[in-house]
């Protein structure tokens, strides 16, 4: 799950994370209330929404009077802002954080994530700060610093000095540096993230160390021992489709395709996508109904995959094992009938009671599509699809 700049610092300062001050606004007139609070002569007024490269897109403005933060936060509020994280339609603001306005002297990187080759979480550093890591890691290597930590002794003072020499930080600083990661390392493990990204920690005129933007995502996972961070979830900033899904417990993202898929298992789904894409086409989601699915689950995810404007065809791929396959056709044909279908729908089931479940479908009148095997089932729904257009 991912939550907000503002939502992030906050955690983070709970835990001796030095982040400028700041507070979040709704309104332009909460801006100027909340800037007044701050009390200064520079603010920045920040656009928060859940994507990064907000600073190129004019989503970062630096004002100096009451007048430039009302003007600041209306050309956010309500606009939408794209970055190149955004795609093209962009994000609707909502609203916009106040923070003091920082003398920066240098830009860094820092962050903290679980490296699947190593299976440990690991610290990153690199003194390009203020751009992307990815491009940083694509241009100049060598720039990024990492250091895995061993599980069984958690950060040590030396993990965190080793980043900070890298960094290029020095005398007061590396003790400054040490307390700084070992509250980011503490955000990370207390709270369950799965990211955490300071992009840029930036050293200030007088020589200290705050993180100037902060995202977190936090692990879906194990958000069961923190009802507290459940409540920063922002709906809006989620595919609302993702987050009904959710609630019935079916696991569906998005895609760009035109081909819906409704498959049991993550590794059938994949490779559901991938013969799609092999034989032309595009999928125009994931989804998983998993393996103890109900026909009423099949029901609903027939229905979540239609609510999706591009579907022109549905491929169910289905693998009886647990889930017997009478019971994915009769939620199939239920489904159907109940949403009026009006696209082409390729079936392919295998497995437990397969007889009986393509007889349901075959009885069913309604004109659906019997795929053979993996291969036959993507040609059927592909051919079907471009024949629609
Ligand atoms: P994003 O990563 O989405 O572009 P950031 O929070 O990193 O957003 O802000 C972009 C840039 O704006 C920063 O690299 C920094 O140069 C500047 N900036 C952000 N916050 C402040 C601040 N409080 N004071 C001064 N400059 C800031
Ligand atoms: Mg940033």
């Amino acid at each position: 799950m991912n939550i907000h700049e503002y939502q992030a610092k906050e955690l983070l300062a709970k835990l001796g994370v030095a982040v400028p001050r700041g507070g979040v606004a709704y309104t332009a007139a909460e801006a100027v209330e909340v800037a007044k609070r701050l009390g200064g002569s520079l603010w920045v007024v920040k656009a928060q929404i859940h994507a990064g490269g907000r600073g190129k897109a004019g989503g970062v403005k630096l004002v100096r009077s009451e007048d430039e933060i009302t003007a600041a936060a209306r050309a956010l509020l309500g606009h939408n802002l794209v970055t190149h994280q955004t795609g093209p339609g962009g994000r609707e603001v909502k609203r916009v954080y106040i923070e003091e306005g920082c003398d920066i002297a240098r830009e860094l990187y820092l962050g903290l994530l679980v490296d699947r080759e190593t299976g440990r979480i690991t610290l990153i550093g690199s003194t390009e700060g203020g751009i992307e890591i990815e491009e940083v890691a694509a241009q100049s290597p060598d720039r990024i610093l990492k250091v895995a930590i061993d599980p069984a002794s958690g950060l040590q003072p030396f993990h965190a000095r080793e980043i900070a020499f890298g960094l290029g930080l020095e005398g007061n600083q590396i003790g400054t540096a040490v307390k700084f990661i070992t509250g980011l390392y503490r955000a990370f493990t207390e709270f369950d993230a799965s990211i955490a990204e300071i992009n840029p920690l930036v050293v200030t005129g007088s020589g200290d160390l705050l993180a100037l933007d902060a995202k977190m995502d936090l692990d879906d996972n194990a958000l069961f021992r923190h009802p507290d961070l459940a409540a920063l979830r922002d709906a809006d900033e989620e595919d609302p489709t993702e987050v009904e899904a959710g609630k019935h417990g079916l696991h569906y993202l998005k895609l760009d395709g035109n081909i819906g898929c409704l498959v049991n298992g993550a590794g059938l789904a994949m490779a559901t996508m991938d013969i799609i894409k092999l034989h032309g086409a595009a999928p125009a989601n994931f989804l998983d109904v998993g393996g103890g699915a109900t026909r009423e689950r099949v029901s609903t995810a027939f229905k979540l995959i239609l609510s999706d404007p591009n579907v022109e065809g549905i491929l169910v791929n289905i693998f009886g094992g647990i889930m017997r396959c009478d019971v994915i056709a009769e939620g199939v044909v239920g489904a159907a009938r109940e949403v009026n279908l009006h696209v082409p729908l390729v079936v392919r089931l295998e497995g437990t009671n397969v007889d009986l479940g393509r007889k349901i479908l075959q009885q069913s009148g309604l004109p659906i599509l019997a795929g053979d095997n993996l291969v036959d089932a993507a040609e059927k729904i592909v051919r079907a699809v471009k024949g629609v257009r």
